[in-house]
């Protein structure tokens, strides 16, 4: 064996032109997905207070901010609503007149070149924040199924491009596919939230979506953060039931499940870099104790390097921006 002084590896270092020569990582336009909240009301844009430069927009300013973004190259955004009204049942979530219903179609109508990604959950509908019906303080698992499939329909009728279900009850994956394919949407492809941590990350972005819960929490289905072989199960569960993508969220944190997911399934790879893990790099590079840009860029580089093929990020516009700096 060739060691030192044969073997340097600094040589390959030594000259950045070398250096960009056998980069392995590199972040490129097509990873991005970019997540916007809409919102009733005209003219609409407030921005979240826990996460600078992200905004609750108005239909009208979304599809304005849909045509931004799709200029700056990114191919993707995943929308999240915010009702009228909100019910014990979610009820706006599955109407043909919900307010991602008719963003969907807004954006359509007007940009072209963007897939339109939508979440399906009824957190952000009903009344008590829970993702699904209650019975109780207990959340009815195939109750809420049938609903988030009528919703998942409702998504693909008004030109959804791709449905991802965040809510991780049991068999919602299966139950989507099934009324997808029934009323010939099988080309629409379900990119799965299939391990989603119960996460102290998602904080600020209950304050986007205005969807915490009034009382208890989400532990009841989503993923305990110690566990690594159940989000496997939970993976391997969700591509039998016909998942096209699947997704680990939180992604900066969670770097060995997305390594595992991608080694063992092979199939393509999201993770979602979250609304903590944004408005801690934002907070910090605002106070001047890290340099955002480059920590941004490492972030997303290392989620990468962990075997995701796609990111959703809130930092999308500025890598997109980036890149393009950078020629
Ligand atoms: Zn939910």
């Amino acid at each position: 064996m060739a060691t030192y002084p044969t073997k340097r590896l600094r040589r390959l270092r030594y000259n950045p032109l070398i250096r960009d020569m056998i980069r392995e990582t590199e972040l490129s336009k097509n990873d991005l997905i970019y997540p916007l909240f809409v919102m009733p009301g005209e003219n609409v844009k407030n921005e979240v207070a826990s996460m600078p430069g992200v905004f609750q927009f108005s239909i009208d300013n979304l599809v304005k901010e849909c045509k931004g973004v799709a200029s700056l190259g990114i191919p993707a955004v995943i929308l999240f609503g915010i009702p009228e009204h909100k019910d014990e049942r979610g009820s706006e979530a599955y109407s043909q007149q919900g307010i991602i219903q008719r963003s969907i179609k807004a954006i359509k109508a007007e940009v072209k070149d963007l897939l339109v990604i939508t979440d399906v959950c009824l957190c952000e509908y009903t009344s008590h924040g829970h993702c699904g019906i209650l019975k109780g303080e207990e959340i009815l698992n195939d109750e809420t199924v049938e609903l988030l499939s009528k919703e998942a329909l409702t998504h693909a009728q008004a030109g959804a491009d791709i449905i991802a279900p965040s809510d991780m009850m049991d068999g919602r994956v299966a139950a989507i596919r099934k009324t997808l394919d029934e009323n010939d949407f099988e080309k629409i492809p379900i990119m799965s939230y299939a391990a989603k941590y119960a996460s102290g990350y998602y904080g600020p972005f209950r304050d986007a979506a205005e969807s915490t819960p009034a009382f208890g929490d989400r532990k009841s289905h989503q993923m305990d953060i110690s566990n690594a072989l159940e989000a496997l199960r939970e993976i391997e569960t969700d591509i039998e039931e016909g998942a096209d993508i699947v997704m680990v969220k939180p992604a900066g944190p969670y770097l060995d499940i997305i390594r595992r997911v991608k080694d063992k399934f092979g199939m393509p790879t999201a993770a979602y870099q979250v609304s903590g893990e944004y408005a801690m790099i934002k907070a910090a590079g605002k106070n001047g104790w890290i340099d955002e840009e480059r920590v941004m860029i490492e972030s997303l580089t290392a989620i990468k390097r962990a075997g995701a093929d796609m990111f959703l990020t809130y930092f999308a516009k500025d890598v997109a921006k980036w890149i393009s700096a950078r020629g």
